[in-house]
C-alpha cells in the first residue's frame, strides 16, 4: 500500500508524489507487520499507527471489532446499520491518511456495556474470535498492541472484551487446530508479542522508568511528510466526524507506553529479536542492498529512473520460492513502478448505477508520463464477461481516451454492504460468509483488470469502475459504482403509529433504477387490517423517476405490532427492496438496501390534554411520538418561553440533555417553574450531571447520577401502584414494559428530595435496586416529573408501552 495519501476524494485514482514514492520505496526494504486493537471506531491511537507505517515504516493495520453501529450519529440521521456504514467509510479514510490498513469482524456494536461478561454473551464469541484469527492468520502481525486492558479498566465491555479476545486469539492463531477451515487459504501464524498500549487513565504512575514497559516517542517530526506523527494522527483522528472527533494537531514530543501481555518480553524496543529486513526471508538477504541503491539513487525530479532498477529487484524477488513476503513485496513493486510511471488509468461510467442486465458505457483514460516503452495490452472482467485485447501504445504524455459498452449479467449482485447482505442478523453478530472475515467494505461493483507493459514488464492492476462529474461549486467529485435493484419502494417512516381503529395514509415512492420500468406495486396486507388499493401499476419512462403511491391504511381493533411490507412484481420476478443513499462530502458515497415494509403500531391508548409545548435538548423524536398519538405539539424556540405563552400548553417536555445543551436553560427557568405552579406539567428528560447550565434545575433538589439500566427487558418493579401516573388515563402494568429496545433508561437521579415520589425500581442483573428512573412531585397547582426512561430511544421505536406512560405523564394536571 502506498503511504498517506492524504485526500478526501477517496474514489479519485491517487497519483502519488515524488515525497509519497519515497516513503514507500524505504517501506520495501521493510520486512514487519503491527496490528493495532480495540472495539469500536474512534478507539484507535492514531498517534501510534501514524507512527508506526510511517516511521517504523512497517505494514500497519488497525482491528476495529465492530462498526461503531451503536452510537449517536452528529453528522446526519442515520443510527444503527446506517451508522455502522458511514463509521466504516471513516475508518477506512482514517486509514487512507495515516497509511494503514483496517479490518473488522462480525460483532456488532449493540449499545453501551457494563462488563464483558454481558457482551461476550451478546457476541457470537466463537464467530468473533474466528475473525480475528483470521485476520491474524492473514496479516501475520509480529505484534498485536492493544488499546485497552483486560481487568476492565477500559470501562466500556466491548472495551474490556477487545482485550480479553486478543489474549485467546493470539494463542488460536497459532494453533493447527483451532479453526481448520481457515487452513486450506491461510497459515498458521505465531505473534511474537501482545502488548498493551496503557495510558494514564487506568495506570496514573506509568512512565518511562516503569518496570518492563517499552516507551516510544510517537511526536517525532517526518520531514518527508511534512508532518509530526502527532499532526499526521490529528488529520487521521478528523475522519470520524459523525462523532464530533474533529481533532487539533501538536508538535513536539510525546511518550507512547506498550506494557507487556503475552509472548516475548521485549526490554527496549517494540520489535525487538524479530529480523525486519530481508534476511527474514531464505535466499532474500541480498535484496536489502539492491533496494537500498534504488533508494539512494531516487531522484525526486524524475522518479521514472528508478523503473529499470525496480525491475531488477522485481527480478531478484520473483526468484525466491513462494511465501507471504514474496507476493506481499510484488505487489508494491508493481504498484511502484505505476506510480513511478505516473501512468493513469481509469474507467468511467456514464451514471454512478445500473441494475442486472442492462448495459452501461464506459469511458477508459490511459496515460503514461515516462519516455519509458508502454503500452496498454488488455483490460477484461470475468464478472461482466469483457475482454478486450489491445495493442495501445502509450505515448509519452499522449492523452488515450476511448470508449466501450459493457453489459451487466442477470447474476450480479447488488451494491448491498457484505455485511448487511443477509437479514438474520441478531443483536450481536452480523451474519456473514466466513471467507469475509475481517473485510472492511465490498469489492467495487465492476472491477476491470488491465494488463499494462512498463519498460517490458507486464503488470495486471485494478481498475474499479467509478463515477465522476463536475461540480460548479466542489469540483471534480468522484462517487463509487453500484448495482441496484431495477425497482425500489421506499416508505419515509420505519414506524407508523396508530391508536384503535384508525385510519392513516401512508405514502409509498416507487423509483425506477431502469429505463421504461412497468411494475404493479403491492401490499402485503396482515390480517385484521385494511390498506387500499389493493395495488397499482406503476410505469416510469426514465431510469431515476419516481412516482408516489398513497395507501390508506386501517387498524383493527386491538394492540399490535406488525409490519407492512410492499414488493413490486415484474413478470415472474419479485422485488422488495427499499434503497437509501448516505452522501456525506468526508466519505465516498454509500447505498443500503433495505425490505420495502413499515413496522404498523396499533397502540391502545387514551390521552387527556391535547396541546403540548416541547423544548429541544441534544435533539429527539419524541415531539412526533406524541403527534402521532393525537396531541398537538408545539417546538418552542427561546423566544416562546414566557409564563404567558406556555399556560396553553397541558404539558411542557424538555428534550434529551436540555440542561446540558441550553446555555439559556437558567434565564427561562423561573418561567417553566412558575408554569408548573400554577397547574401545568413540566417534564425533564435525562441530563448528564456534567455541564449542566445550572444545578438547580428542578423545584426540590435533584442530585444527578450515572446510574442506567442497559438490560431492555430488565423487571421494573412498581413502587407506587396507585399513583394516578400508573392509571390515568391508561392503567399500566407489566405487560408495557415488554418489547423495549436497547435498554430502559440512563443517567438516573441518585438522590432526590422526599417530595418526590419514585415511581418504579429497577436495576441490571446483579447490581442493586435503582429507583430513580421515573420522580414526580406536586409543585404548586400542577407536577414537575424528572425521568431518564428512554423515550427518546423506545418512542421512535413504536414501543407501545412508552407511548402509554408517556400519555399518562403529559395528562397529569389535566
Ligand atoms: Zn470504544
Amino acid at each position: 500500500m502506498l503511504i498517506a495519501s492524504v485526500s478526501l476524494l477517496a474514489q479519485k485514482p491517487h497519483q502519488p508524489n515524488s515525497a509519497e514514492i519515497y516513503q514507500s520505496l524505504k517501506k520495501l526494504n521493510v520486512l514487519g507487520n503491527v496490528l493495532y486493537l480495540a472495539a469500536h471506531p474512534d478507539d484507535e491511537n492514531t498517534r501510534l499507527i501514524g507512527y508506526m507505517a510511517n516511521h517504523e515504516l512497517v505494514n500497519t493495520a488497525y482491528l476495529a471489532l465492530t462498526r461503531g453501529d451503536g452510537g449517536q450519529n452528529l453528522v446526519g440521521s442515520e443510527l444503527r446499520e446506517g451508522l455502522g456504514v458511514i463509521r466504516t467509510q471513516e475508518l477506512l479514510a482514517a486509514r487512507r491518511t495515516d497509511g494503514s490498513q483496517q479490518f473488522f469482524t462480525r460483532a456488532n456494536d449493540f449499545g453501551y456495556s457494563k462488563n464483558p461478561e454481558e457482551t461476550l454473551q451478546i457476541w457470537d464469541k466463537e464467530r468473533v474470535l474466528h475473525d480475528m484469527v483470521a485476520v491474524i492468520r492473514q496479516f501475520r502481525p509480529d505484534v498485536i498492541i492493544n488499546r485497552f486492558p483486560a481487568n476492565g479498566g477500559g470501562g466500556h465491555g466491548h472495551h474490556t472484551s477487545s482485550a480479553i479476545l486478543a489474549e485467546e486469539a493470539f494463542t488460536l492463531a497459532a494453533d493447527k487446530n483451532a479453526y481448520p477451515d481457515q487452513l486450506t487459504q491461510l497459515d498458521v501464524w505465531q505473534v511474537k508479542r501482545l502488548l498493551l498500549n496503557t495510558g494514564r487513565w487506568w495506570n496514573k504512575d506509568i512512565n518511562e522508568n516503569s518496570e518492563g514497559v517499552v516507551t516510544i516517542d510517537v511526536g517525532q517530526y517526518n520531514s518527508v511528510l511534512g508532518q509530526s506523527y502527532n499532526e499526521l494522527a490529528a488529520l487521521s483522528r478528523s475522519n470520524h466526524k459523525s462523532q464530533g472527533f474533529g481533532a487539533t494537531g501538536s508538535r513536539g514530543e510525546q511518550l507512547e507506553f506498550l506494557e507487556y501481555v503475552k509472548g516475548d518480553q521485549a526490554e527496549d524496543h517494540v520489535f525487538e529479536g524479530i529480523d525486519m529486513t530481508w534476511g527474514r526471508v531464505k535466499g532474500g538477504e541480498s535484496i536489502g542492498n539492491m533496494i537500498e541503491n534504488v533508494i539512494n539513487n531516487f531522484n525526486p525530479n524524475a522518479p521514472e529512473q528508478c523503473i529499470q532498477e525496480l525491475i531488477t529487484v522485481k527480478s531478484a524477488i520473483s526468484n525466491l520460492k513462494d511465501g507471504f513476503w514474496k507476493a506481499k513485496k510484488l505487489a508494491e513493486i508493481d504498484q511502484l513502478i505505476v506510480a513511478c510511471s505516473g501512468l493513469y488509468l481509469e474507467a468511467v461510467a456514464d451514471d454512478y448505477y445500473t441494475s442486472p442486465g442492462e448495459k452501461i458505457s464506459l469511458r477508459i483514460e490511459a496515460i503514461n508520463r515516462t519516455s519509458d516503452q508502454a503500452s496498454l495490452t488488455r483490460i477484461w472482467s470475468d464478472e461482466v464477461k469483457m475482454d478486450t485485447t489491445m495493442g495501445l501504445s502509450l505515448d509519452r504524455n499522449k492523452n488515450n481516451r476511448f470508449n466501450t459498452t459493457i453489459t451487466v449479467p442477470q447474476s450480479i449482485s447488488y451494491s448491498q454492504p457484505y455485511w448487511l447482505v443477509s437479514r438474520q442478523t441478531n443483536d450481536g453478530t452480523y451474519s456473514i460468509k466466513d471467507n469475509d472475515a475481517g473485510k472492511g467494505e465490498n469489492q467495487p461493483a465492476i472491477l476491470l483488470n488491465a494488463e499494462v507493459n512498463i519498460a517490458g514488464q507486464k503488470m495486471t492492476l485494478d481498475v474499479p469502475v467509478i463515477y465522476k462529474w463536475n461540480d460548479p461549486v466542489k469540483g471534480e467529485l468522484y462517487r463509487p459504482f453500484y448495482i441496484i435493484p431495477p425497482v425500489s419502494i421506499n416508505l419515509s417512516d420505519p414506524v407508523v403509529i396508530f391508536r384503535k381503529n384508525q385510519s392513516r395514509e401512508i405514502d409509498v415512492v416507487v423509483k425506477a433504477g431502469i429505463n421504461n420500468l412497468s411494475t404493479v406495486v403491492k401490499p402485503i396486507i396482515p390480517k385484521g387490517w385494511k390498506v387500499v388499493p389493493e395495488q397499482v401499476n406503476v410505469q416510469l419512462e426514465i431510469k431515476g423517476e419516481e412516482q408516489v403511491l398513497t395507501f390508506k391504511v386501517t387498524s383493527p381493533n386491538k394492540q399490535q405490532t406488525i409490519p407492512l411490507k410492499f414488493e413490486a412484481v415484474m413478470g415472474n420476478d419479485i422485488y422488495n427492496n427499499g434503497l437509501t443513499e448516505i452522501n456525506y462530502d468526508h466519505i465516498p458515497s454509500q447505498i443500503i438496501l433495505t425490505e420495502a415494509a413499515t413496522k404498523l403500531v396499533n397502540i391502545d391508548v387514551e390521552i387527556v390534554g391535547s396541546k403540548i409545548g416541547y423544548i429541544h435538548g441534544a435533539g429527539d423524536l419524541v415531539p412526533d411520538g406524541l403527534r402521532n398519538i393525537g396531541f398537538e405539539v408545539v417546538e418552542l424556540e427561546n423566544e416562546d418561553i414566557t409564563l404567558e405563552n406556555l399556560i396553553q400548553y397541558d404539558a411542557v417536555v424538555l428534550g434529551i440533555r436540555a440542561v446540558n445543551t441550553d446555555k439559556r436553560f437558567p434565564f427561562y427557568k423561573d418561567d417553566l417553574m412558575k408554569y408548573a405552579e400554577q397547574g401545568g406539567t413540566l417534564v425533564m428528560q435525562y441530563n448528564t450531571r456534567h455541564r449542566l447550565s445550572t444545578e438547580e434545575f428542578a423545584p426540590y433538589p435533584i442530585k444527578l447520577g450515572r446510574d442506567r439500566v442497559t438490560l431492555e427487558s430488565a423487571e421494573m418493579r412498581i413502587l407506587a401502584p396507585k399513583h394516578r401516573i400508573l392509571n390515568e388515563p391508561n392503567i399500566i402494568t407489566n405487560a408495557d414494559f415488554d418489547n423495549w429496545v436497547q435498554e430502559r433508561g440512563l443517567y438516573f437521579p441518585s438522590e432526590w428530595d422526599e417530595k418526590y415520589t419514585a415511581v418504579f425500581s429497577s436495576n441490571d442483573p446483579g447490581e442493586t435496586a435503582k429507583d430513580g428512573s421515573l420522580l414526580v412531585a406536586n409543585y404548586g397547582e400542577g407536577h414537575f416529573v424528572y425521568t431518564g426512561i428512554s423515550f427518546f430511544r423506545e418512542i421512535p421505536a413504536g414501543v407501545a408501552g412508552a407511548y402509554r406512560l408517556l400519555a399518562n405523564i403529559v395528562s397529569l394536571s389535566k
